[in-house]
């Protein structure tokens, strides 16, 4: 049996953009998509809870597009490869 996620308790703990939210559920990483959506790259919250909601696919996708993306993609930002 799970229980409820009170929205607010979830808003409150998981304010901080620069702190990693850790170990949360489906129904927590959704609140935290909407709460810190537009923060940017920066927002570990953000970052975090799209990790963990992408596992639902089986593997995070964020790291699935890390491990995906083209060898040559870093040349176009002007950095070696
Ligand atoms: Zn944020």
């Amino acid at each position: 049996m799970t229980t409820p996620v009170n929205a607010e308790v979830v808003r409150i703990r998981h304010r901080v953009c620069g702190e990693h939210p850790g170990e949360i559920s489906l129904d927590v990483a959704k609140i935290i998509l909407s709460q810190h959506a537009g923060h940017g790259e920066h927002c570990l919250q953000f970052l975090g809870a799209l990790n963990r909601a992408s596992v639902v696919c089986g593997e995070a996708a964020v790291t699935s597009l890390l491990r995906h993306s083209r060898p040559g993609r870093r040349e176009e930002y002007g950095q070696e490869v």
